[in-house]
């Protein structure tokens, strides 16, 4: 495993961080997390050198309103002296708290949930215009400087899904000693960004990133385009060996989040990993990754599966209508067009379908990308009608 220096924290990170938010479920239901795989994949990262986990208060939850099955599973995972070997990621909800009291309450909350007496990294969560402005308005600063002075939490952060200067702006506001982004080489010029990133490695902020594989697209099934630039390339790499490196080779990258959902997912990362040199991919690397960009961009929606937009009250799947869209626009030819237009039904129940869609919005307020929900629905149920 290699490390790397986490900004101002002056931590040593591993460059694999272990997200726990797509951990292995029973019955596809995302409370119930597989406590006998997860913890078997969790403490085998851990004991080949990842010693950097994160989690959130919604994680594995029935939405964005409560607290999720994530980070209790944390605690228990990291019984039996793990605990001791990590650093802990965790994130203060910023969309729920309507009072300067609130932050501590829900901070104390996954302190119980975590079974720890201190956080080592607590981000305030989902940074956009509109929680930015609410975090502002309840002095976000002054609670986390108390957090840090009564050891609640070690270092502050805070994690982002919004334009170039408003993360400019949080950047500025306070003495932040990392921040996470998304960033991955479709995302280069998204969001913070890469200007964004060098804006803030700049001012000594240690740097996480999120998304390196945008959810698991850049891995599973990529189009043929995609494969056919890897396919040039010496020595074969997988999908995801292109993505993460292409991700590392950013020295101003500290820490990687991979959201692993198998034990073999688990140790292809952790081989990826031991060789995450920053700078080390060459220039015809660089290229083929840059074909491999161009052929994702006939992507037609940005969605990354993370579910924040879910459950949908009127029953809509929003995640899975998108991947079906998706994988509509990347198909090469008319006749495999109508074929996923007839199988619509058969892989997607009515109950869950796009046109159960009322408009109502909910799921926009949540989205990190976003998107636009309501009118990218209407577009899937114009073309599977
Ligand atoms: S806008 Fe549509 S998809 Fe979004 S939550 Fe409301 S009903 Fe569900
Ligand atoms: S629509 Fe947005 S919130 Fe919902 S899964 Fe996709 S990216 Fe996440």
């Amino acid at each position: 495993m290699l490390y790397r220096t986490y900004g101002k924290t002056n931590e040593q990170v591993s460059v694999l961080g272990f997200g726990c938010m797509r951990l292995p479920v029973l019955d596809g239901i995302a409370r119930n997390i597989d406590d006998e795989k997860a913890i078997a994949m969790l403490r085998h990262a851990i004991d080949n050198g990842v010693n950097y986990v994160d989690t959130a208060y919604p994680y594995h939850g029935d939405g964005m309103g409560g607290g999720g099955a994530s980070e209790p599973f944390v605690a228990r995972a990291l019984k039996d002296g793990y605990r001791d070997k990590v650093m802990i990621a965790t994130k203060l909800p910023s969309w729920l708290i309507k009072t300067r009291e609130d932050m501590d309450r829900y901070l104390n909350e996954q302190l119980e949930r975590l079974e720890t007496d201190h956080i080592d990294f607590y981000l305030v969560h989902a940074l956009n215009a509109g929680t930015w402005k609410t975090m502002k308005e309840l002095n976000v600063g002054e609670f986390l400087d108390r957090a840090m002075e009564d050891g609640r939490i070690r270092h502050a952060g805070f994690s982002f899904h919004d334009e170039l200067p408003l993360f400019k702006e949080i950047v500025d506001a306070y003495d932040w000693s990392f921040c996470q982004v998304q960033y991955n080489y479709l995302d280069e010029y998204y969001q913070a960004g890469i200007e964004g990133l060098e804006y803030a490695a700049a001012k000594g902020i240690g740097i996480a990133v999120m998304e390196p594989l945008r959810g698991g697209k850049l891995v599973r099934d990529v189009p043929n385009g995609v494969q056919a630039a890897f396919d040039k390339a010496e020595p074969k790499r997988t999908p995801a060996e292109w993505a993460l490196r292409w991700v590392w080779n950013n020295p101003n990258v500290a820490v990687t989040l991979s959201g692993m959902s198998t034990m073999e997912q688990v140790v292809e990362n952790l081989k990826i990993a031991s060789v995450a040199e920053p700078n080390s991919l060459n220039q015809q690397e660089l290229e083929i990754v840059g074909e491999a960009r161009d052929a994702f961009r006939r992507m037609k929606v940005n969605c990354t599966a993370c579910a924040y937009c879910m459950p949908c009250p009127a029953g809509v799947n929003i995640p899975g209508n998108f991947s079906l869209i998706n994988e509509y626009y990347f198909l090469d030819n008319d006749r495999q067009k109508q074929g996923l237009k007839s199988a619509y039904t058969s892989r997607m129940e009515e109950e869950h379908s796009a046109s159960m869609c009322v408009e109502c919005g909910t799921c926009e307020e949540h989205c990190p990308q976003n998107l636009s929900i309501i009118e990218e629905l209407k577009h899937v149920v114009e073309v599977f009608a």
